[in-house]
């Protein structure tokens, strides 16, 4: 089975595991504790944020672990509300964004942004939608349902002409240890990540922050994470994930899905009813095939290549409030399905793929016309 739903989720390195096992089973000691073995271990997590830190290009800021992008997501848009603020949000953002800012909707201090045709948020829009009263604008750096990537520092400019005081939230979970940027070019001032899509473990990511101050906690207890998000770290996941990012060689991987990417859509040239959106990450691809169902497709794939419906996590109106923006209408929604890519598969498994995929497509639609 070859497996093209790498924005789902990616399969775990060896290395990480073994790097989970230590922390789980010899140094398992809580790191909040004040023995030597303790102390190791908090010593071992401040090691791992100076390490991200320099992954995600930062001079300045903090790193504060969760269990994953949702939660970074919300402590980002929760834990910087104030009285009387607004949050400007883009309708491009991931569910663990989006529906949120609809619960917060009802009290009026939220703003959505649409996209643009290319799937990047419009800029004119966004300039529009900010005030001197905008708390945060939260923007997706790599959408998980196209690969569109926004324009970050684009973005960064605006809010400085406009309301200087705001701060910069950035979904980074399909940009980091996938696409090159620096943070402090970047201009952002909150940045998410998850570990489980560049091969470390699930329940595990991070929020970069460049101010503590600028956040309130949303979560009560030991007061852990600089009492941004208590709870006792979660030791082998954090250590497993820095395993991860440190083994990754972005630049190096870039250039190989980039030929993957041209390879897979090569093979589509000359298939009528195929159609896919370019973008700019080519980690993903948005395919969509001209009258047959993207889930009867995908079920008839999964035995010998595993894609994706659009984002795993998300409602399907979600996927459609996205693809919507492109100017797709229902049946191309309905037909549309996403591949991604990881930097581990060969040519010749991406190759073999896209055949398997142009074949039954054809099968497929045989059967349906
Ligand atoms: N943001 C984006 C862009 C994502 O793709 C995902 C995962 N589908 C998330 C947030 C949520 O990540 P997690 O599974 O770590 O909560």
């Amino acid at each position: 089975m070859i497996y093209l739903d790498n924005a789902a989720t990616t399969k775990m390195f060896k290395e990480c595991v073994s790097e989970y096992e230590k922390y789980a089973c010899a140094d398992f000691f809580n790191p909040s504790t004040n023995y030597i073995y303790g102390v190791d271990i908090s010593k071992a997590l401040n090691s791992a944020r100076e390490k991200l830190l320099a992954k995600l290009g930062a001079k300045k800021g903090d790193i504060i672990f969760t269990g994953g992008a949702t939660e970074s997501n919300n402590l980002a848009l929760r834990g910087s509300l104030r009285k009387g603020w607004e949050h400007v949000v883009s309708l491009g953002e991931h569910p663990s964004v989006f529906n949120l800012a609809k619960e917060l909707e009802n009290d009026n201090i939220i703003k959505f942004v649409p996209l643009q045709k290319n799937g990047q948020i419009d800029y004119e829009a966004l300039e529009k939608a900010l005030n001197s009263k905008t708390r945060l604008i939260s923007v997706i750096h790599v959408s998980n349902e196209t690969g569109a990537v926004n324009d970050i520092k684009r973005i960064s400019k605006i809010r400085d002409k406009i309301c200087p005081k705001a701060l910069l939230h950035v979904d980074g979970v399909q940009a980091f240890c996938k696409i090159e940027f620096g943070l402090d070019d970047l201009g952002a001032d909150l940045y998410t990540i998850s570990a489980h899509k560049f091969h470390g473990p699930k329940g595990v990511g991070a929020l970069y922050v460049k101010n503590k101050q600028s956040l309130k906690s949303i979560v009560f207890g030991g007061g852990q994470e600089y009492g941004l998000r208590s709870g006792t770290e979660n030791v082998g996941g954090i250590m497993a994930m820095c395993c991860a990012f440190e083994k990754i060689d972005v630049k190096k991987n870039f250039e190989h899905v980039k030929k993957l990417n041209a390879l897979f859509k090569s093979k589509f040239s000359g298939v009528q009813g195929v159609s896919y959106i370019e973008t700019e990450s080519p980690y993903i691809i948005s395919l969509s095939f001209s009258g047959v169902n993207g889930e009867t497709l995908m079920r008839a794939l999964e035995k010998d290549v595993v894609v994706g419906m659009g984002s795993a996590c998300s409602s399907k109106k979600a996927g459609n409030r996205i693809l919507e923006s492109l100017g797709f209408d229902k049946d191309k929604i309905k037909s549309s399905l996403r591949i991604s890519f990881n930097a581990y598969l060969s040519e010749e498994e991406v190759a073999m793929a896209a055949e398997i995929i142009a074949e039954k497509y054809k099968e497929v639609w045989e059967k349906v016309k």
